[in-house]
């Protein structure tokens, strides 16, 4: 097993927005770490290139990576490219807040080689962007998508948020055709989450701020997927929806991820799965960048996990997706068939509506009122009190040594 699909965390923003518990500093606050930032991830990438597989996939995320000056993301990109192979086709990512990025800017992005723009839209409203803490208006969300248009970008993602607090479904529905008007070939459509650590999160806990109401939150799910419908976008995961078309506009990046494929995540804070090893990297971005500057590994936390914690993590991260599971590749993966593993948990499911099997395409999917209820769904799957399967591949990676 190796990795095909890199991820690359920019731990810095303009600001952090109310909402946020990611892992990101003001970039003002810490513009010398920043500066010295790229040479750190160069450091880590290079620890792992004998994992590579040829990388079809390049994610740079954040908080927001296009706070920096363009050229140290383009410098980054050329030192992957020099460091891995990378197939001609691949999908390369950049997150992007509307405020950081004008034309040019965006121009020596696309010229670089990134071909698909990740745009942290959340409202298209400015009283509820304020709210948010977001540092853009929605003025600055249509230049944005016209900056990137005129770039060359022809693969552009929106995310939105809903459920906020106050929100009403008119709310929602301005928004979300607000969005529509623009065109992505991709849109995200995720609910806030208040029982994280961010100055929300904390308001939440003490009741000071409320929550969306279930029902409301239901409403606003059902009009938001039928409006992407009828507007031409495939719902291929819960809360991802594709343009239809000649092109295939689907995240690569998220699908490998939900396929539970390896992964290598390089920066503070970043998480990586390789065959049964899972790691995520400090969260301290002096001992993030000191470590690599003295050629050693940043601190990790470290799992092991068995291979009916993996099999479990496919099953319900492969429910997120519109298709679901195919239970055939999870046989040949694991020598078990879920059906048969999961042979309690999944009457019940099938029972309550929740879950479908389809002897045809072989797959186990989400109904339309499980994908409303998936955490529900998800849970049946984790079971902790299993004997591990007793099945290895014939060979596994030997553990990391740096
Ligand atoms: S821009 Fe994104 S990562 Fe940065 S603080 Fe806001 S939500 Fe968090």
């Amino acid at each position: 097993m190796a990795f095909k699909s890199l991820y690359v965390h920019w731990p810095f923003c303009l600001r952090r927005c109310n909402y946020c518990d990611f892992l990101s500093h003001t970039y003002s606050e810490v513009k010398a770490q920043a500066t010295a930032y790229p040479q750190a991830l160069q450091q880590e990438m290079r620890m792992y290139r004998a994992y590579a597989d040829e990388l079809v996939s390049i994610y740079f995320g954040g908080g927001t990576p296009t706070v920096l000056p363009a050229k140290a993301l383009v410098e980054t990109l050329d030192f992957i490219r020099q460091t891995f192979a990378v197939r001609e086709d691949a999908e390369i990512t950049v997150e992007c807040n509307p405020a950081t990025a004008d034309e040019a800017y965006l121009r020596q992005l696309r010229q670089a080689g990134f071909n698909r723009l990740s745009l942290g839209a959340q409202s298209f409203q400015d009283a509820e962007l304020r709210r948010l803490g977001r540092a853009h208006n929605a003025a600055a969300i249509e230049q944005a998508v016209a900056d990137a248009r005129a770039a060359g970008f022809e693969n552009l993602s929106l995310d939105l948020m809903y459920a906020l607090p106050g929100q009403t479904l008119a709310d929602l529905q301005y928004n979300l055709q607000a969005a529509l008007r623009l065109k992505p070939e991709h849109i995200s459509l995720y609910s806030l989450q208040l029982d994280n650590d961010s100055p929300w999160g904390r308001q939440y806990a003490k009741g000071l701020l409320s929550a969306a109401e279930e029902d409301l939150e239901t409403d606003m799910l059902l009009y938001s997927w039928q409006q992407l419908r009828e507007q031409g976008y495939a719902q291929y995961e819960i809360a991802n929806f594709a343009l239809k078309g000649q092109h295939d506009f689907r995240s690569r990046h998220n699908r490998l991820y939900w396929q539970r494929e390896d992964y290598l995540g390089v920066g503070l804070g970043a998480a990586s799965c390789l065959f049964l090893q899972r790691w995520q990297n400090c969260g301290n971005l002096d001992d993030y960048l000191h470590n690599l500057q003295q050629m050693h590994r940043p601190p990790v936390e470290e799992e092991e996990l068995t291979m009916a914690q993996c099999m479990s993590e496919v099953m319900f991260m492969g429910l997120r997706q519109a298709a679901g599971v195919d239970i055939y590749p999870v046989i040949s993966r694991f020598r078990v068939d879920p059906l048969r593993f999961y042979a309690n948990e999944l009457p019940p499911l099938y029972a309550a509506g929740l879950l479908e099997y389809s002897a045809d395409a072989h797959s186990l999917r989400l109904t339309p009122k499980g994908m409303l209820l998936a955490n529900q769904v998800f849970l049946a799957f984790i079971k902790d009190d299993i004997e591990d399967i007793q099945y290895r591949p014939s060979a596994p990676p030997e553990d990391i040594e740096i």
